[in-house]
């Protein structure tokens, strides 16, 4: 008989996700004329910009004709998307990122999970933080690798560090006190919608270069930063490109979640430790230095046939005049949404932060209830569904998470409800 990984095993079973749907889904059984309101997952709900749906028609075309036909492109993605990515997202800021240090993808939740096929795979080769609360993705995936031990009865997970976020320090965990040798940041923060200063990314690089860490950095939300202080990149800060790998996604940017385009940024200058007498496929012999880029790449080139030509064409057009116009206008109505709530709410008596930088409204629960208890409340009483807090993580608990991924009536209705139930 095959023999599993049983590291799933110590998966918690009730994710978060699941766990709503299963409650929602009783209550509407139940309640079958209640008119529920989805607040919860992150998923956009505008359609795409009429000038990326006009790239994507082009491309169809040209895949219809023997001439322009086009079959497997190159894994790491197609030049014309690199190079524009490269331009206008990393050397328009100043960042010194080369198209080939750009690795095209489907998605970051799934470069999120497989960058850890590139490092040590036993549970003593990295120590390995996370901020909490967080975008479970990166415990999860490090649990199926086999890099942690068991959860604890609060489901934290042996040998991972916990960063605390909390209203204290602004949801920006501080820098450990010990030495991580990989660190997950994400800003602007899913769940929280904090963002880190110049000034705080800028201690992060210090850190990682002190002690050779290397910074996996999610950016998929960058795109709603409104403070012009906020660095979008991590590589905006001077050194990072020595220890950072970034992710970006247009999923929350473009509307691109159900498209499916992501991009990783390896730059070559970012070095990982292979033991003695093991990997540089050139010199055999002592511990060395290798660029996490050649490994990457080999890991793309090898596992992953890249994104559907169609869909590279629609990512490129996001930066035309006309697309990136668009672009902006569709960041600008959720950023609006996110703007109602956090004020609606406000206004109710309830203690917000983000929404002004990032699609989520991180909320205080009302009375000192639970978590759950909220989500119980906002689902049974207002037939609004939130995303529960203590879901991303044990500093998580006594808060609430509101998306303002919605049509502006359900942002309009659901505060309205809500105001009347806390
Ligand atoms: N990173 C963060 C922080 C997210 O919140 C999400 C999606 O919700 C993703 C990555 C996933 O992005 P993608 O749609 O590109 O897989």
């Amino acid at each position: 008989m095959a023999q599993i990984n049983d590291n799933y095993l110590k998966l918690k079973a009730g994710y978060l996700f699941p766990e709503i749907g299963r409650r929602v889904a009783a209550y509407a059984k139940a309640n079958p004329s209640a008119k529920i309101i989805r607040m919860g997952i992150g998923d956009v709900t505008e359609p795409l910009p009429a000038t990326i749906v006009e790239a994507m028609h082009r491309a169809v075309d040209e895949m219809s004709r023997r001439e322009t036909f086009r079959g497997y492109g190159p894994e790491q993605g197609y030049d014309f998307l690199r190079e524009a990515i490269a331009k206008n997202d990393y050397v328009s800021r100043g960042c010194d990122i080369a198209a080939d240090e750009v690795f095209v993808s489907d998605g970051s939740k799934c470069d999120g999970g497989n960058i850890l096929d590139i490092f040590g795979p036993r549970r003593e080769d990295n120590v390995i933080a996370v901020c909490d609360p967080v975008y479970p993705i990166y415990v999860d995936t490090n649990v199926m690798a086999g890099h942690t031990g068991a959860a604890d009865e609060k489901g934290e997970y042996q040998g991972l560090i916990y960063l605390r976020a909390t209203a204290d320090n602004h949801f920006s965990p501080a820098i450990p006190n010990q030495r991580v040798d990989i660190v997950y940041l994400c800003f602007p923060n899913n769940p929280t919608g904090a963002v880190a200063t110049r000034e705080q990314l800028a201690e992060w690089v210090e850190y990682a270069q002190a002690n050779e860490s290397v910074i996996l950095f999610d950016a998929a939300y960058e795109a709603y930063i409104t403070d012009a202080s906020i660095p979008h990149s991590i590589y905006e800060i001077p050194g990072a490109r020595d220890v950072a790998i970034e992710f970006r996604s247009f999923s929350k940017t473009a509307g691109f979640t159900g498209v499916r385009c992501a991009y990783t940024v390896v730059p070559k200058t970012v070095m990982g430790h292979a033991k003695p007498g093991a990997s540089d496929p050139g010199s055999r012999g002592a511990g060395t230095s290798i660029p996490l880029h050649q490994l990457w790449n080999r890991r793309h080139t090898t596992k992953f046939n890249s994104v559907s030509y169609i869909v590279q064409r629609a990512a490129e057009a996001t930066y035309t005049d006309a697309g990136r116009q668009q672009v902006r206008a569709l960041v600008a109505f959720y950023l609006e949404n996110a703007k109602l709530i956090r004020e609606g709410l406000i206004s109710a008596g309830l203690t917000c932060f983000g929404g002004v930088n990032a699609p989520y409204v991180w909320v205080k629960t009302p009375k000192n209830k639970t978590s759950w208890d909220t989500f119980d409340l906002l689902l049974k009483e207002a037939n609004v569904v939130v995303t529960p807090g203590s879901g991303f993580g044990i500093s998580g608990e006594g808060y609430f998470r509101v998306s303002a991924f919605n049509s502006r009536e359900n942002v309009t209705e659901a505060i309205g409800r809500i105001r009347r139930v806390v």
